[in-house]
């Protein structure tokens, strides 16, 4: 991203909109000029891999081909906690170009463009959904980053498709290591039991559909401990919506 575009876009959140007449709209993922602001160029745009049928009708990990509703190996064996999950984007380059940013460099803005892609690929589960409640960040991490990106994500789908948010209802009890170099089944063992309801959290839960809400979904492993939480609350169903997710290496060429 340019100097220009970062001047842009600290000065767009500190102003607000009175300074789109004074300065050309700039695609949020490269700073390239664009039509509209708060948009991406048709190159970023183009750039993005949605995930698309056919997907595991359970935990919507992609297929490389497939028809007709069918489970991935993994859910046919021992079915996730959550209904069903489903993520915009492949998290590849083109869809890291939104969220590296987002979650590091402090561009919230970049949660609109990724939560309008989160509402077309989860339309389906938005609509029955009662309550939308996002992974909780532990709280120091929050301290260190100023925001929570599955936070914003969680209030963004919440006006778009109209549908209350619960931001506070999951706490993360402890810091969990990071995740990124363990196995799917290490991260299951890593995740249980780090999750929690807000005290007083079970009244809002019970008897709901309740939606979660995450950046990046890996091996659902954090998901599933969530879920496991809210359906232990008296959750009537829970499913999971994500911006990207890690496809599973095993099913490339499945
Ligand atoms: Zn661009
Ligand atoms: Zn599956």
């Amino acid at each position: 991203m340019t100097a220009l575009g970062r001047l842009q876009g600290s000065l767009r959140r500190a102003s607000g909109r009175v300074l789109d007449v004074l300065l050309p709209p700039r695609c949020l993922a490269c700073a390239g000029e664009v039509a509209e602001q708060g948009t991406l160029c048709a190159t970023c745009f183009t750039g993005l891999s949605p995930i698309s049928p056919p997907f595991c009708a359970r935990c919507g990990v992609p297929f490389a081909h497939g028809e007709g509703e069918s489970l991935c190996p993994r859910c046919a064996a021992r079915p996730p906690a959550f209904a069903a999950a489903r993520a915009a984007l492949r998290y590849d380059a083109g869809a890291k170009r939104l969220i590296l940013p987002f979650k590091h460099a402090d561009r919230t803005e970049l949660a609109w463009p990724l939560a309008r892609q989160m509402a077309r690929a989860g339309a389906g589960l938005l609509a029955r959904a009662e309550l939308i409640v996002p992974v909780p960040a532990h709280w120091r991490r929050l301290l260190g980053r100023r925001y929570d990106q599955a936070a914003l994500l969680a209030r963004a789908l919440g006006r778009i498709a109209q549908r209350p948010v619960a931001l506070d209802l999951l706490r993360r009890r402890r810091r969990t290591p990071p995740l990124a170099d363990k196995g799917a089944a290490d991260r299951a063992i890593t995740v249980q039991g780090a999750f929690a309801l807000a005290r007083k959290g079970g009244a809002l839960v019970a008897g709901r559909r309740v939606l979660l809400v995450d950046d990046v979904v890996t091996s659902g492993a954090t998901s599933e401990a969530c879920a496991l939480v809210l359906l232990e609350a008296g959750a009537l169903a829970v499913e999971v919506l994500a911006a990207a997710r890690v496809p599973d290496p095993r099913l490339r060429d499945a």
